[in-house]
């Protein structure tokens, strides 16, 4: 089991990735987290829409949880996130890149990252409003 101020961070990743693939134009339907293994979380996106504006949006996305995890951090004086939370996402945009060969050299994973950086912040009243309730609810409907 991970403390409330983990599951917070755990919120804000899975937020982060939320935020930053609406953004990007596809919907995202239902917002899941679990914080049951290893105090890493996930979320399901669901009725993604592919589109040219959303490839380099969709690797961005991927990029955004970590993101979102360390400005979080940051803001709520916690210790910076494990590098090796981003481990998931990172095989997620590798298997992006397998799947679409046309992405690759589109964006690097550091790049990926680096560029949800003003997404997150663009976002973030919502995220810090939503982070509450989805530590309390584990899912949302939407962002
Ligand atoms: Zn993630």
């Amino acid at each position: 089991m991970v403390d409330d101020e983990e599951a917070q961070s755990i919120a804000a990743h899975e937020l982060g990735h939320g935020v930053a693939w609406e953004h990007a134009g596809l919907t995202v339907y239902k917002l899941e987290m679990s914080a049951s293994f290893g105090g890493s979380g996930f979320c399901s996106v669901r009725g993604v829409v592919r589109g040219e504006r959303g490839e380099r949006g969709y690797l961005i996305g991927y990029g955004a949880g970590y993101m979102a995890d360390q400005i979080w951090r940051e803001r709520h004086e916690m210790p910076p996130p494990d590098p090796r939370t981003a481990g998931g996402d990172y095989e997620l945009y590798q298997q992006e890149l397998v799947d679409h060969p046309e992405l690759v050299g589109l964006l690097s994973w550091d790049e990926a990252v680096a560029a949800a950086a003003p997404v997150v912040l663009a976002y973030w009243d919502v995220i810090e409003q939503r982070v509450p309730v989805l530590v309390d609810r584990h899912r949302l409907g939407g962002v």
